[in-house]
């Protein structure tokens, strides 16, 4: 090697071990906040819900900057794509729950866009500040009931978030033939809800987004340390209406 690129090269790795992947991560995030905010919705029948707290409502758990990043450019991104897929086209008149059910005739945009779309306003619901602790009503008897107790099911979806390779949610669900809940997994945006083949079909009661950009910031790529987190800031009041409801269903 040349002692000039031998120098080069030197310099390279020291520049690249000060900037840590963590900081770089974090300026991809700030650009891609400040990109969302410049851009205006697609027009189309799809809108932004708001987040039902404030953004360090689920401090110390869950940072208010991955929050905000989360909801006002990721969310914000798949409701505009949404829009901007269906417009013009016969998914333009159905509704959300109509496009998840009939997803095995949409196009990949539809899929991932109407997916990101339906998880991430499911997901703020999940959550709660003063979350956390033990399932309440009926889900706490069932959860008893079909996994033996509430640690076996905590164990069992820890280790399907935990296991899911790259990007993806965990679920817990109310298997609709046999009315028990089960622990199940997606890739991407997909969900339980979407009539794709291979997928384990039921009605989502509790949903962990497992995707990096829910949990970098805070925790770089220590997936198990967010998981841990999201135990404190679950909504068991909403699960467990979502659980009744789906049993009515
Ligand atoms: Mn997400």
């Amino acid at each position: 090697m040349l002692k000039r690129d031998f120098l080069k090269n030197s310099l390279l790795t020291v520049v690249g071990a000060l900037v840590s992947p963590a900081v770089l991560a974090a300026a991809h995030e700030e650009k891609l906040l400040r990109e969302a905010r410049a851009t205006p919705m697609a027009d189309g029948p799809f809108t932004l819900p708001d987040l039902p707290y404030a953004f360090n409502a689920l401090e110390p758990h869950i940072d208010a900057r991955t929050m905000e990043i989360h909801h006002d450019a990721h969310h914000k991104g798949y409701v505009s794509k949404l829009n901007a897929a269906v417009m013009g086209t016969p998914a333009e008149k159905m509704s959300l729950a109509q496009l998840l059910a009939s997803m095995n005739k949409q196009p990949e945009a539809i899929r991932n866009n109407a997916g990101g779309h339906w998880n991430h306003s499911f997901f703020w619901q999940i959550m709660a500040p003063k979350g956390g602790g033990q399932p309440t009503g009926n889900l706490a008897t069932a959860i008893t009931k079909d996994f033996g107790s509430f640690d076996k099911f905590s164990e069992e979806f820890t280790k399907a978030a935990s296991g899911r390779f790259g990007s993806g949610w965990a679920w817990l669900i109310v298997d609709k033939k046999s009315g028990k809940l089960m622990v199940t997994s997606t890739p991407n945006q997909d969900n339980p809800l979407m009539d794709l083949p291979g997928m384990q079909r039921g009605i989502p009661v509790l949903g962990l987004d497992v995707w990096e950009h829910a949990y970098y910031l805070k925790h770089q790529n220590k997936r198990p340390d967010y998981i841990k987190e999201f135990w404190s800031v679950v909504n068991w009041s909403e699960a467990n209406s979502r659980y009744d409801e789906a049993r009515k269903g």
